[in-house]
């Protein structure tokens, strides 16, 4: 979940140079809590300024993914989405028919993860868990 990560703030301390297209763009993805791709970004971006390109888009939140800014993710459909980084874990639950994407958190789960690297010989240190499913009331 973004919680008011500023993703803007966090470019400047990264050292960035912060140009007016990639302050616009940071303050789309601060804003965003639905883990958008570059397309849908680009789409909202041009809404502040119509002088941004796709291509500026993409190239600048592959800057903020490589200053660890920004989080990718794959949902399965082809599509990068990117989120802010946060110390909030959570996990995702994705909806096939509409590309929805629900965040949760769930402790017995995460104990579980730990117990199954622990019996394995490991110290858990990250995990990515996302589940597919269609609404119970649409089968
Ligand atoms: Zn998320």
């Amino acid at each position: 979940m973004n919680t008011g990560t500023d993703i803007e703030h966090l470019a400047v301390t990264a050292g960035m140079r912060m140009t007016e297209q990639r302050r616009v763009i940071a303050r789309v993805l601060t804003l965003a809590n639905d883990h958008p791709d570059v397309e849908e970004v680009h789409r909202r971006a041009v809404l502040e300024d119509a002088g941004i390109s796709i291509a500026t888009v993409y190239r600048t939140v592959r800057l903020f993914e490589e200053a660890g800014i920004l989080t990718r993710h794959d949902f399965g459909d082809g599509r990068a989405r990117y989120e802010p980084v946060s110390d909030d874990h959570h996990d995702h639950l994705i909806d096939i028919q509409t590309g929805q994407v629900i965040e949760f958190t769930n402790e017995a789960i995460e104990e579980l993860q730990k117990e199954v690297a622990r019996k394995l010989g490991y110290k858990l240190v990250d995990h990515r868990l996302e589940l597919y499913g269609v609404p119970l009331d649409k089968k």
